[in-house]
């Protein structure tokens, strides 16, 4: 799953206007960012394997310290924790716990079975959804279209940044995503790891763009005559 994870980020602005939409970038898709990373240091494996699902040419072989149930709870109690540690805000610091672990969610409704629950478990989960394409492109859609909605109508651009460097954003995950599903399967491992790491410009973007947006004012209630 790609674009979803950022419709989550997305749609959390909603929830906690005062959280960048860096921050939630980050959290939402933490367990991407971590994996290219532990596969280029050789800690986690994957395996090009056209076929093994109808949507993704990837064997996630083995990807117990990113993608592990209980890994996604320390990460997420790591960030969280980090968060409230530095703004003393219980809240957000739960929202971007909750965003961290959302990954996995999702992650466990498209993959095959191969997210273990824990770093050397024998039980390996996934609902498998990628072999079910017309459903997992609508479902992974619909995420982010709806996170989308809720941020475009919790915020507003204070410039042409806020505007067109967010929309810009917003086309370009689309454009990745679009070539995710039709392109070619990766040339190699090294490839993909390196691809991967190119996610922390989404999250570089997405505070530049948030920054230039400012949190909508709830409706003045009308003052009296
Ligand atoms: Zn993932």
């Amino acid at each position: 799953m790609f674009i979803g994870h950022f419709g989550i980020g997305l749609g959390a602005k909603k929830a906690a206007p005062y959280l960048s939409l860096g921050t939630l970038f980050l959290a939402a898709q933490f367990l991407d960012l971590l994996w290219p990373t532990f596969i280029l240091l050789g800690w986690e494996h994957v395996e090009i394997e056209p076929g093994i699902t109808d949507m993704a040419p990837l064997n996630f072989t083995d990807y117990p310290i990113s993608h592990s149930l209980l890994m996604a709870i320390v990460w997420g109690a790591l960030l969280g924790g980090i968060y409230y540690l530095v703004k003393r805000q219980w809240t957000g610091a739960w929202i971007l716990g909750l965003c961290v672990v959302s990954h996995w969610i999702l992650d466990l409704l498209v993959h095959i079975p191969d997210l273990p629950l824990y770093p050397g478990s024998s039980i390996d989960a996934g609902f498998g959804l990628w072999n079910h394409k017309v459903i997992a492109i609508i479902l992974e859609g619909s995420i982010f279209v709806i996170g989308l909605a809720l941020y475009v109508r919790a915020t507003q651009a204070k410039n042409k940044v806020g505007s067109y460097g967010f929309w810009a954003l917003i086309l370009f995950l689309v454009f990745i995503h679009v070539s995710n599903l039709l392109g070619p399967p990766p040339p190699g491992v090294k490839a993909i790891a390196w691809a991967g790491e190119l996610q922390w410009l989404f999250v570089i973007w997405a505070y530049w763009v948030d920054k230039n947006r400012v949190a909508k004012e709830k409706e003045a209630s009308p003052s009296p005559a």
